[in-house]
């Protein structure tokens, strides 16, 4: 069975959301989501300054690089990224 073939939703049904005082841009989102939904990303500077101390030490050691789900309506819900995610910043949430 290849990766993703336990997929039980229509694609656009559900999203990942990434939290962003998380997430610390490892990427095992992008490598193991079938559908590519997710690419790393640089944090924005008016993203960084709502974020907690702990959080924003943790994004200038990683050099604000963080996963985005650039492509969040072809999500199919299998929850590989939610799994993968070594540091449980993934949800999966409805997107209406
Ligand atoms: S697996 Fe988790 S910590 Fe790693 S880039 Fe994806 S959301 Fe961020
Ligand atoms: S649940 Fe995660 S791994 Fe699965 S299709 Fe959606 S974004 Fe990709």
């Amino acid at each position: 069975m290849a990766k993703g073939d336990s997929c039980k939703q229509e694609p656009g049904v559900f999203a990942p959301m990434i939290d962003r005082a998380a997430c610390e841009g490892k990427a095992d989102c992008v490598v193991i989501c079938p559908y590519e939904v997710f690419e790393l990303g640089i944090v924005p500077q008016e993203d960084r300054s709502g974020l907690g101390m702990l959080a924003r030490v943790r994004g200038f050691v990683h050099g604000w690089k963080q996963a985005y789900a650039v492509n969040a309506e072809a999500c199919r819900a299998c929850g590989l990224c939610v799994q993968s995610c070594p540091e449980k910043a993934i949800t999966l949430a409805r997107r209406q």
